[in-house]
């Protein structure tokens, strides 16, 4: 066991200066070596594989706090696309369902109960992907109120926007409430939205494996969410799967496309050019396979859903290859995805699908920071970005399974060594 004791910057203006065998900084396409990172409570002061400049320690010190060659450095981990009002770990559909009839305060609690171990498993943000339960608004509050307790980066879309009587009315308020897109716009803004959130397809007809109905916006309904949310400073984030609807939240110039099952080699293209970034979301559909029993899927079914996931692992292959933007997101809070522990399965299906360990990394990181306007400076391990690191001697570049193994988390002026156990109950 390599148990060490880091130093906490929380008190005063202490630096710690760290060197570590590995740096991975977020972004690169090649980690640092023997690397100096230099950081208080606040921020990090430099990273880099020279000596950090004299003015930036503390007076007087020649040598670093903690020199440790066998460990790996590298930024906490964003998942950008969760549910908090969901449960995702309970395997019981019963008990699923009977866990949504409860009040929104209850959910909201449930929510809370979960900040804390996020962020001892390395998550150091969330972007929540909609609840009409206000549990994501609540925490995104939460997050920017001076009593922000630990916990993860949170922001929210608040209600979803979808077609009355089409996919998504767990989540989601329909645009017939509204008098047109600018006014539903406006009216999430209102209620506290960080984002817009839309959902102009269905989902996959796992029994047919394919999506089998029509869209439900058409490119130029999407276009309108997209001028009115750019008007109140917001991004776009957009449910779709299948290609034909794929094509609509591409027209329509969204900020990101979430799931996106059956993409095509030229949509990623022309993802591509036009900075939309692809969050693949490859947990929920392997959930289905991994607990096709429970589910009662037949040998057919689970044949189809193996399908999906090997084109859509070729995709993710060829979208990193031709320089799409790729995020990587672990739908948390659906059938099988716990919260923190999807998105570390998340990784593992990525590298599984053919990415390098770094290129993985990089999805869970910097490409967040770099495209979804957070409104905190995190996931990159930089001068300027916050101190919220993860400190392994478990080298993710050999596995990014090794994610899962203990680690210390740096989290502002916070030291948490976490055991590679963690109670997984609530998540
Ligand atoms: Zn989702």
């Amino acid at each position: 066991m390599h148990r060490i004791e880091l130093i906490s910057p929380a008190a005063g203006e202490r630096r710690v200066w760290m060197r570590v065998g590995t740096l991975l900084d977020g972004v690169s396409a090649a980690p640092l070596h023997h690397a100096n990172v230099v950081y208080d409570s606040k921020s990090i002061l430099f990273a880099g594989e020279g000596l950090p400049p004299r003015d930036l320690l503390n007076a007087g010190q020649t040598e670093p706090d903690h020199d440790l060659p066998q460990f790996t450095l590298l930024p906490g981990l964003t998942d950008a696309h969760t549910h908090f009002f969901l449960e995702g770990g309970e395997l019981d559909p019963d008990k699923r369902s009977a866990y949504l009839k409860q009040t929104p305060e209850t959910l909201l609690d449930h929510a809370k109960q979960r900040l804390e171990k996020l962020v001892r498993l390395g998550v150091i943000a969330a972007r929540d992907a909609g609840d009409k339960d206000g549990v994501g608004l609540a925490l995104s509050k939460l997050c920017s109120s001076a009593g922000r307790p630990l916990m993860p980066y949170v922001d929210s879309p608040g209600a979803a926007i979808h077609h009355r009587g089409r996919y998504g009315s767990f989540m989601a308020e329909p645009f017939e409430d509204c008098f047109s897109a600018r006014q539903c716009v406006e009216a999430r803004v209102k209620a506290g939205a960080d984002r817009i959130k839309l959902i102009p397809t269905g989902i996959i007809n796992f029994k047919k494996g394919a999506v089998t109905s029509a869209p439900q916006m058409s490119a130029e309904r999407v276009g309108e969410f997209v001028e009115a949310a750019k008007e109140f400073g917001r991004q776009t984030l957009a449910h779709a799967s299948g290609d034909v609807g794929i094509d609509h939240v591409i027209d329509g110039g969204v900020d990101s496309i979430e799931h996106g099952f059956f993409v095509r080699d030229d949509q990623l293209a022309r993802m591509r050019d036009k900075e939309i970034a692809w969050v693949p979301t490859f947990v929920p559909v392997q959930m289905q396979v991994d607990q096709a029993d429970r589910m009662g899927w037949d040998a057919e079914i689970v044949g189809n859903l193996k399908k999906i996931l090997d084109a859509h692992a070729k995709s993710l292959v060829k979208a990193h290859a031709i320089g799409a933007q790729v995020i990587a997101g672990s739908d948390a809070g659906s059938y099988g995805v716990a919260h923190g522990l999807g998105l570390l399965y998340e990784l593992e299906l990525m590298q599984r699908a053919g990415l390098s360990p770094l290129a993985v990394i990089n999805s869970a990181t910097g490409a967040g920071s770099r495209r979804l306007a957070f409104k905190e400076k995190f996931g990159q391990i930089k001068p300027g970005f916050l101190s919220r690191f993860i400190l392994t001697h478990h080298s993710p570049l050999e596995d990014v399974a090794n994610l899962r193994k203990e680690r210390i988390v740096v989290f502002d002026g916070a030291v948490i060594a976490s055991g590679g156990d963690v109670d997984a109950s609530g998540l």
